[in-house]
């Protein structure tokens, strides 16, 4: 039985890893005249990895990598002018409306009317919170978590503090590395449900003999089906 059905937001609930790409295009473009754009991507993948312990995941951190990028890659050459267009990249993906993604809309007002539903998404939080409040699904969450990073010990002391045991727990997300195998590992659910595209960084080989401890779907549409039953009937 099934206690807290968790869900991961970004690239679960809305379209995430899009927006990232679509801007990267375009500050590829702007440094098109220092070097290539695959030269460009790799190097601000670095700059960003390099960043993570000092800024954490999100929009703003990665507005300032981008920045760091673009004056290592043009050798300290970058105008003002053309740093203020980095500024409104990242100000402009703040002011992105969300997007869900297909079934959302319909799948989370229906299992929230059996099922205690919460939300776990990892980043910066005035960012999170926005796009929450953007999405119309708020209400629909009895609990919401906004964590600096999804692994291992932050399920832990998130379980403990929403005195809820793993196996109670059943975690639904897009990245495996996040929402599926330190679920796992506590001895929880999880449901990994693909988003097309994967940032470079949640990008995991499943360990083998791991394969088995949990569910993938081809997208949420499925999800109802698949927990029918399993909720406790706490509503
Ligand atoms: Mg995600």
């Amino acid at each position: 039985v099934i206690d807290i059905i968790a869900f991961d937001a970004d690239d679960t609930l809305w379209h995430n890893e899009t927006l990232y790409r679509g801007t990267e295009k375009r500050f590829q473009q702007l440094l098109a005249a220092y070097q290539a754009a695959e030269e460009t991507e790799q190097a601000l993948f670095q700059t960003e990895m390099r960043n993570l312990r000092l800024y954490g995941y999100g929009i703003k951190s990665f507005g300032l990598s981008m920045i760091e990028t673009a004056i290592q890659v043009s050798k300290g050459r970058i105008a003002a002018y053309q740093i203020q267009e980095i500024i409104d990249l990242a100000k402009e993906m703040l002011e992105t409306r969300v997007e869900l993604l297909d079934h959302v809309a319909d799948v989370i007002p229906s299992l929230a009317q059996r099922c205690r539903l919460m939300l776990v998404t990892k980043g910066d939080l005035r960012d999170q919170e926005a796009k929450l409040a953007g999405s119309g699904l708020a209400h629909y969450f009895d609990h919401v978590e906004i964590v600096p990073d999804k692994n291992v010990e932050v399920y832990r002391s998130l379980l403990a503090r929403n005195n809820v045991a793993p196996q109670q727990f059943l975690m639904v997300g897009n990245s495996l590395r996040s929402d599926v195998l330190p679920v796992v590992e506590l001895g929880g659910h999880a449901v990994h449900i693909p988003y097309h595209i994967t940032w470079a960084h949640e990008a995991v080989q499943v360990p083998h003999g791991n394969q088995g401890d949990y569910a993938e779907l081809a997208h949420i549409g499925l999800l109802p089906a698949y927990v029918e039953g399993l909720c406790r009937p706490s509503k």
